[in-house]
């Protein structure tokens, strides 16, 4: 089944995304992809803003869940353990057995669940695939080296084709 690759939202970060918004679209489990959507990757420990929002969405009733492709569970562990919250590691986005392992673990609906992530072919693809809400932020950090260039580049006409790109 051929499924779209634009997201349902863009933003340019993700304190755009608030309890309030969450809710008023039935989510009340949001997956998020770790390095460039919460963090650069040279970032070892969440910063201040991030344990603030991490903080607001837990006091507004919304469940926070890591799902990361990374190979190493060092430094999502060393995350989410100073965020106080849980992780899916070895994710093998863009397939969807990380996002349904994350929705069994919690008791929770594609329709109650939305991903945040900062790459079309791995977190928008299984978000797709998986029928959840796609929640899609700018890299933070920027590109970084030659090939993130390219695919920031590539990635940019699906971003514009959104429909709700709030990054203006
Ligand atoms: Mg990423």
């Amino acid at each position: 089944m051929a499924v779209s690759l634009i997201p349902d939202y863009v933003f340019n970060d993700y304190t755009a995304i608030t309890p309030a918004f969450l809710r008023e679209r039935g989510v009340t489990l949001l997956l998020s992809d770790l390095d460039y959507t919460l963090a650069p990757k040279s970032q070892p420990e969440p910063d201040e803003k991030l344990l603030d929002w991490v903080r607001s969405l837990k006091d507004g009733g919304v469940t926070l869940e890591i799902i990361s492709n990374n190979r190493s569970p060092k430094r999502v562990e060393r995350f989410c353990r100073n965020l106080g919250i849980g992780y899916v590691g070895h994710a093998g986005k863009p397939g969807t057995r990380g996002l349904t392992e994350a929705m069994r673990k919690h008791g929770v609906s594609a329709a109650q669940t939305a991903m945040l992530g900062d790459k079309l072919l791995t977190d928008t693809l299984a978000a797709k695939r998986g029928g959840t809400l796609m929640l899609m932020v700018e890299p933070k950090g920027g590109p970084v080296g030659a090939w993130n260039h390219v695919l920031h580049a590539m990635q940019e006409p699906f971003k514009r084709a959104c429909e709700q790109d709030k990054r203006q």
